[in-house]
């Protein structure tokens, strides 16, 4: 129905309503992607495109260039954007579909980083004491 669209006359007496039609079919397209690549052959494309690093990679230092998976914040429609792509709409890919890629694949699974931020001042360890109470954006307390 929204491919076969022909300008009739009902469409033509009233545009708003073929820009309605455009609007639902971009979220049916949504909806019908977020459910594809959770299947199969779609877990299977998105992890070639996952490999060749389409989705970019984590700017982190310690992720050393680990590839990203795109997912959604927000299952409902117009709710929330995908963090990477601002312009898609997160029910595009799901807020499970890194979750069921490497639950198939875990193969895939990210290694856990070999090295770790550590805070320092002047070649010292910052206490996590300190490191906790800067979290909280409140003047610290004197230490007795
Ligand atoms: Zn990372």
């Amino acid at each position: 129905m929204i491919l076969d669209l022909e300008p009739d006359e009902e469409l033509q007496d009233n545009p708003n309503q073929s820009d309605l039609i455009e609007q639902g079919a971009e979220m049916l397209y949504g909806l019908i992607h977020s459910r594809y690549i959770l299947t199969n052959r779609g877990i299977a494309q998105m992890l070639e495109k996952y490999q060749q690093g389409d989705f970019g990679y984590c700017p982190r230092v310690y992720c050393e260039n680990q590839p990203m998976l795109p997912a959604g914040l927000s299952g409902l429609p117009g709710e929330a954007m995908s963090p990477r792509y601002h312009h898609t709409d997160g029910t595009c890919f799901g807020t499970g579909f890194p979750h069921m890629l490497f639950m198939v694949h875990p193969e895939y699974r990210p290694k856990r980083p070999a090295n770790q931020f550590v805070p320092m001042l002047y070649g010292f360890e910052i206490h996590l004491m300190l490191q906790a109470a800067s979290n909280f954006k409140s003047p610290l307390k004197t230490i007795r």
